[in-house]
């Protein structure tokens, strides 16, 4: 009990001493930070990231509009019913806004790495039904060359924090354009031979695997991932991403 209090009472005098000399500001919202020892994003911000709310897509993890659920019993958003998905089973933390969005740009684009461990328990505690019953998994893989630049690759850092073993299974074969911007259908055709199983992947035969990233847009680097693993073997691949960019289902 001291001992706590004491520990405590350190951690105030620290958080207090390190506000006022360094004034570290919230990597998400950039006001001063109140306990900067707690790390680069401030609590407000952590506790203002709102899980997507159900009805989800059975598959892509979507939300869906409530009157759906009256005439359809197991619930999938009209774009899974029309095209069958590679990806069988898809979730994330929340809607890539907000601040979600700042804290993987902050984590991506900042370099702030030591992001990836909060992020990563999040995305354990919300995704604790994609890990379940899964062999391990598997970062979305970067070209070389855009990480070599970067330095690090954000998935690779948020796999680690999942609980379960983490393989590197792709590697990506081409350094694709970027996705933004571009519609849905030509991010398909952009990314869909992009990826390769590398040798890690000869051991994952007739396993459950859970691909890791940071955003899923339209979930066309998500398939590509997907269709080299069935491809390798693997009988069912699921998806957790830290955010998900949600558009209206049509
Ligand atoms: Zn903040
Ligand atoms: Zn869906």
């Amino acid at each position: 009990m001291t001992g706590d209090w004491g520990l405590a009472t350190a951690r105030a005098a620290l958080d207090a001493v390190v506000a006022v000399l360094l004034a570290p500001s919230c990597a998400a919202c950039d006001e001063p930070l109140r306990h900067p020892t707690r790390g680069p994003v401030c609590d407000d911000c952590w506790r203002s990231i709102l899980p997507l709310t159900p009805p989800l897509c059975d598959r892509c993890g979507d939300p869906l509009p409530t009157w759906r659920l009256v005439s359809i019993p197991l619930a999938c958003c009209p774009r899974c019913r029309r095209t069958r998905r590679l990806i069988d089973r898809a979730r994330a933390i929340g809607s890539y806004d907000g601040a979600l969005r700042a804290i993987i740009h902050a984590m991506k684009y900042d370099g702030r790495r030591s992001l990836a461990r909060p992020l990563g328990r999040l995305m354990r505690e919300r995704g604790a039904d994609m890990l379940a019953g899964a062999t391990c998994v598997v970062p979305v893989p970067l070209h070389p060359s855009r990480r070599r630049h970067r330095g690090f690759n954000q998935a690779a850092d948020l796999a680690r924090h999942m609980g379960i073993p983490a393989r590197s299974a792709l590697r990506r074969l081409r350094a694709t354009p970027t996705q933004t911007g571009l519609p849905a259908g030509r991010r398909h055709r952009n990314v869909r031979d992009a990826f390769a199983a590398t040798h890690a992947a000869a051991s994952l035969n007739g396993t459950v695997v859970v691909l890791i990233d940071d955003v899923s847009t339209t979930g066309a680097t998500l398939e590509a991932c997907a269709r080299a693993l069935k491809q390798a073997g693997v009988v069912e691949v699921r998806a957790l991403t830290a955010a998900r960019v949600v558009t209206s289902p049509r």
